[in-house]
């Protein structure tokens, strides 16, 4: 069964070349899930400067800003990070601010 892979895509404030790309993987949690939708997504092979996230699921629902299990693949982590939406959004508006200065 093909899982429909949804992505987001942000872009420099002043030039709009994108520099950062969020590909969700819900109902993953692990590595090796992470690592699977990363695959299936290709963001190993995309070209260009710009991040490449793979954004799992929280374990705590009754958080709204638990940790998200996060993997960045462009420029390639070896490992995933645990990062909460309020820290990420952080690196997002770092991303759109800092390309063109
Ligand atoms: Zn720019």
């Amino acid at each position: 069964m093909d899982k429909i892979i949804e992505s987001k895509h942000f872009y420099c404030e002043i030039c709009r070349a994108l520099v950062l790309k969020i590909v969700f993987a819900p109902r993953c949690w692990t590595e090796t899930e992470l690592n699977d939708v990363a695959i299936s997504a290709e963001t190993d092979q995309e070209s260009g400067d710009h991040e490449v996230w793979v954004i799992g699921d929280t374990m705590d629902l009754s958080d709204e800003d638990a940790e998200h299990p996060s993997w960045k693949r462009k420029p390639f982590s070896k490992k995933l990070e645990y990062i909460r939406p309020s820290d990420f959004n952080k690196r997002i508006v770092n991303a759109e601010e800092s390309h063109c200065k």
